[in-house]
Parts: C-alpha cells; sequence; structure tokens
C-alpha cells in the first residue's frame, strides 16, 4: 500500500460542510393569530419569510415553542385573506346608502 492511498491528494480541501446559524431562543414567539403558524427568524438560511408549524419549529431548534411567550402577528397568507376581507367591508360600506 503506498502512501498516496492514505493520504488525501489534496490536503487544502476541506469537505463541504454548510453553515450554521447560532441559534438564540427568542423571548417572544412570533405566531400567526389566524392558523397558528410560527414565523422562524432564525431558519438557515436566513429567508424573509419562513414560518413552520410548531412541530416543524420544535424539530428545527429543539425547543418547545409552547415554553416561550407568543407574540401575534399575520403570516403573508393569512394576512392577504384579512386584507381582502378589509377591503371588501370598506367597499360595501362605501356603496351601502
Ligand atoms: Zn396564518
Amino acid at each position: 500500500m503506498s502512501l498516496k492511498t492514505l493520504v488525501p491528494q489534496n490536503t487544502r480541501e476541506a469537505p463541504f460542510v454548510p453553515m450554521r446559524a447560532t441559534f438564540i431562543a427568542p423571548t417572544l414567539l412570533p405566531v400567526c393569530c389566524v392558523c397558528g403558524l410560527i414565523r422562524d427568524d432564525n431558519s438557515f438560511p436566513p429567508s424573509l419569510d419562513c414560518w413552520l408549524t410548531q412541530r416543524t419549529y420544535r424539530e428545527a431548534h429543539g425547543i418547545d415553542p409552547t415554553e416561550i411567550a407568543l407574540t401575534h402577528t399575520y403570516c403573508p397568507e393569512c394576512f392577504r385573506k384579512a386584507q381582502n376581507t378589509a377591503q371588501q367591508y370598506f367597499r360595501e360600506i362605501r356603496t351601502s346608502p
């Protein structure tokens, strides 16, 4: 057995390992007040809108979201629905005598 088979040819090339962001548990967890999805501000790779169920949040971060204080917001889909409902309401007010 030669030394070449034991030593990698290019020792400068490190295997690709994706970077992981350090997870810091939030003090307030933003939850959609309609559907209950949790906004994951610590998603990796970072994205503007990452919404998880309680189960996927627990699996992703190892933290039970029911143990964190909640703050309520709208997920994009529920926000669109609420916005449409409000627009419909004001349209009806304007057209009624
Ligand atoms: Zn929602």
